[in-house]
């Protein structure tokens, strides 16, 4: 593995030029598990996000009216070079992030798999005709580009969560500005350079690395020529940009925090559900919106599901991406684990009892850790822990595990596990949350609209679904 022949990129990526911020300000990209800088990029300003927005507003019109077929084609070109250099993009994204390097090569092929499927989806923007119930006229229904879309991603998924906003939006023929997370800049430029190399003409995808994140979407969203906002982040700061996107009623699609309940009933193939527990919860060492955050085990098998699980998650290698061996990573950063150390030394306090981990490591480590007797009120339970933490709270009845399933005010994704499909699709139903992974601890699918409820969202990401987003219904009434 390694990043050798892949050139790191550290300016601003505008109109198809690399530019330096307007003021020259920089900042540092670290790696997480040796907590050094690599390089450092170049640190957008309020001017530099108009340039971006000037680049993307010329680049419109043509785009726009470039042949599905066309813009079909580079996106299909986009997807055959991210396969091409799978190995060094993944290494680019555990060098930043620091994912052991089994996720990287897993993400480079999930976000890759969004340029795939969007190459097919942009000659399928259907539009529709139909008679007038009440007879005389036809209604038409052509789609069409939404128009300047400004797109802002996570660093916990540096490449899927661009290519998911990305492959959707070129697809309807929507030109993009993109602010990638400030911990993790540089996969999300390699992408802007392997769009260009695909085919993509300059100014329809800019990218805009800023820690000056508030005050550069602000800018970009008072600006009424954008008309989209489509954010992958926080709950916290997802609700900020719906207040900031009220001012020209911007359209909006928001993936934001999640709190998966993963519920386990004495039915369920026991080796399955420790094994969906496994993926549900150590995907990127548990840095996944879509991470099994509370495990809720029916009594009669609570205690060997908690036992089988903690032997697996103590089995695991952790240690720096760079060795392929280690399969979990540093967090993103120091903050991140002096957080995940906070829920548990609070859990443990009220009561619970750590069978693996449950003490911090060096830098940014924190081990797979499985806590059992967590009291149903613990902070663990109500908040993102965002990391390799399985707390897990007994059950006796399926109307009490669903009541403490949904009691949240998040709803991205839930987990069942079930020997019994009947009650598998009667509690599928019954939760509050856009996704459920039955039987299964994985759920995440380009072709598959993901997204959430409640908190956790408005629209969805994949498959036809995420390809309306980027396209405005326009109603033609037709006499003839
Ligand atoms: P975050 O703090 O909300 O940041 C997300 C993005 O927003 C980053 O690019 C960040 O830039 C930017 N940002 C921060 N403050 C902003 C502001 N005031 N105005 C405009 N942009 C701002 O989230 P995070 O810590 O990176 O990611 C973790 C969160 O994302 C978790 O809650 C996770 O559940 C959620 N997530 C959700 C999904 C989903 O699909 N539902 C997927 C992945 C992650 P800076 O980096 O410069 O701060
Ligand atoms: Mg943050």
């Amino acid at each position: 593995m390694g990043v050798n022949t892949l050139e790191l990129l550290a300016d601003l990526y505008i109109g198809g030029a690399a530019v330096a911020a307007s003021d020259g300000g920089r900042f540092d990209v670290l790696d997480p598990a040796a907590g050094q800088p690599i390089t450092s990029v170049a640190d957008a300003t309020v001017a530099d996000a108009a340039d971006a927005v000037d680049a993307a507003a010329a680049a419109a019109a043509a785009w726009a009216a470039t042949p599905d077929r066309e813009r079909a084609e580079i996106l299909r070109r986009a997807y055959d070079l991210m396969t091409e250099r799978a190995e060094e993009l993944a290494g680019l994204i555990t060098l930043e992030n620091g994912k052991s390097f089994a996720d990287a090569r897993g993400e480079v092929a999930y976000a890759a798999e969004f340029f795939r499927w969007y190459s097919e989806e942009a000659v399928r923007a259907r539009g529709e005709l139909l008679r007038a119930p009440a007879g005389g006229n036809r209604i038409l229904v052509a789609r069409q580009p939404v128009g300047i879309c400004v797109l802002v991603t996570p660093w916990n998924f540096p490449a899927a969560m661009a290519t998911r906003k990305i492959g959707p939006a070129l697809a309807a023929g929507c030109t993009v500005v993109l602010k990638p997370a400030s911990d993790t800049p540089l996969t999300a430029l390699a992408l802007g350079q392997l769009l260009s190399e695909a085919g993509v003409p300059p100014g329809v995808v800019n990218v805009l690395p800023s820690r000056r994140s508030g005050a550069v979407v602000a800018a970009m969203l008072s600006d009424p020529r954008v008309r989209k906002l489509s954010f992958t982040g926080s709950t916290e700061v997802g609700r900020v940009l719906l207040a900031e996107a009220a001012r020209h009623v911007t359209n909006t699609s928001m993936e934001l925090g999640g709190n998966a309940p993963f519920l386990v009933f004495a039915d369920a193939d026991l080796e399955a559900a420790v094994e969906g527990a496994l993926v549900a919860k150590m995907r990127n060492g548990g840095q996944a919106c879509t991470a099994a955050n509370r495990f809720y085990v029916e009594s009669a098998i609570a205690a060997d599901f908690a036992e089988l699980l903690a032997q697996r998650m103590s089995a695991l290698r952790v240690g720096p991406g760079s060795d392929a061996h280690n399969q979990v990573g540093p967090l993103i950063n120091a903050e991140a684990v002096a957080k995940v150390d906070e829920l548990v030394r609070g859990a443990l306090a009220a009561g619970a009892e750590a069978l693996t981990g449950g003490q911090r490591g060096d830098g940014c480590y924190y081990p797979p850790t499985v806590l059992r007797h967590v009291p149903p009120d613990a902070a663990i339970l109500t908040e993102e822990i965002f990391g390799p933490v399985a707390p897990i709270v007994e059950f006796t009845d399926e109307a009490t595990a669903l009541a403490l399933a949904n009691r949240t005010e998040h709803g991205l994704v839930s987990y069942v596990y079930t020997g019994d499909l009947a009650r598998g699709l009667r509690v599928s139903e019954a939760m509050e949350s856009g996704m459920v992974g039955l039987n299964r601890g994985l759920v995440s699918d380009p072709a598959a609209p993901f997204g959430g409820v409640k908190q956790s969202g408005l629209g969805r990401e994949g498959g036809h679904d995420g390809l309306l987003e980027y396209l405005e219904s326009k109603y033609i009434a037709v006499q003839w």
